[in-house]
């Protein structure tokens, strides 16, 4: 089969384009045609390469994965041949105490599809038939392959962790991204007042349209001045952070008394600092959060049927051009995700 992938760590040109041996299924797993492949960040660590994580090589990355279900093994039976299908990608255990709680994010075994195994950049990718999702009828293979990752790290952040309410404000960084324009969404579909903010105006527009009520240019305003201004100086209840060390500080600072913050990334560093005499004081909430559950992609995998989540698609590359897609991704100048086609 055709695939992406690389056998040292580095740059978009460490990514090559050439035949792979198609992955052979286990009794428990699907063997998928792969039809998109949606870009995120965690391709970009995963190809420069994370200390401490030894990912075997050579490697095909790619986690957010639509296609149509090409093989299926002995003790498969809720999916046929020839079904469209988006994957969950995370596949965990399935067995340990988290697991059956269904809180597979927890589970001490998990990885992601294109993570600690192979992934999506290719014509077929191997995964087990519990990730198979419904697939939204609504969508093209490129939409649907947008969902995944970022829908429920959203979800899990605002609600799972955040537990936001109906009315509150929430600050949404980075809106361009694949995980912040899906924040937004999210955040207006519960009821609360969005601030976004983002680099560039144009980016800016696109998030009013997905529903932010209140817009920030990071480049030219000052992120917690603004927040006190647009809030009567009170402060968000909810920070959504995922940008790191450029902008922790005004994440911290933008808090109103008992706020939460729920991050779930660091693009720009982990470097950051907390005030502690702040952080009592105020009694803020910091928050980690880490992808989603099984479950919890179902119920957004429903809205997104429905109509009442979308995923957002900025740009599409052929497979044999995924270094220029990586080169792209790293460049920042997306709304929304960037696929693959395959
Ligand atoms: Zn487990």
């Amino acid at each position: 089969m055709e695939a992406v992938l690389f056998r040292k760590h580095g740059g978009p040109d460490v990514l090559t384009y050439e035949d792979a041996l198609k992955p052979e299924i286990r009794p428990n797993e699907v063997l998928v045609r792969v039809r998109a492949c949606a870009l995120n960040h965690l391709d970009l660590w995963v190809r420069r390469g994370i200390p401490g994580v030894p990912i075997p090589l050579p490697h095909i990355p790619g986690s957010d994965i639509s296609g149509e279900i090409a093989q299926i093994g002995a003790e498969v039976s809720t999916v046929r041949v020839g079904q469209k299908v988006v994957l969950a990608p995370l596949v965990s255990c399935g067995k340990c105490a988290a697991c059956v709680a269904g809180l597979d994010n927890h589970c001490r075994q998990a990885t992601n599809l294109g993570y600690m195994i192979d992934g999506g950049c290719a014509e077929f990718v191997r995964a087990p038939e519990v990730n198979c999702l419904p697939y939204p009828e609504n969508l093209s293979f490129e939409e649907a392959a947008s969902i995944p990752l970022v829908f429920q790290t959203a979800w899990h952040m605002l609600l799972a962790r955040a537990e936001l309410q109906p009315g509150e404000d929430v600050l949404v960084l980075g809106a361009g991204s694949g995980v912040g324009s899906a924040a937004i969404q999210i955040a207006k579909f519960f009821g609360a007042r969005v601030i976004a903010t983002a680099g560039t105006d144009e980016k800016l527009q696109k998030a009013k349209q997905l529903g932010a009520d209140y817009l920030i240019n990071h480049k030219t305003q000052k992120i917690r001045d603004e927040v006190r201004r647009i809030t009567n100086k009170r402060g968000v209840d909810v920070v959504f952070e995922h940008v790191g060390t450029a902008t922790w500080d005004d994440s911290l600072a933008s808090l109103a008394a008992g706020g939460r913050l729920v991050t779930c990334g660091a693009t720009t560093g982990y470097d950051a600092k907390v005030d502690l005499r702040f952080l009592f004081t105020r009694q803020l909430s910091l928050l980690g959060s880490y992808m989603g559950t099984k479950s919890e992609l179902q119920t957004v995998m429903k809205l997104v049927a429905a109509g009442k989540l979308k995923p957002i698609v900025d740009r599409v590359f052929p497979l044999a051009e995924a270094a220029a897609a990586h080169a792209y991704l790293e460049s920042s100048s997306q709304f929304g995700k960037v696929v693959l086609k395959v």
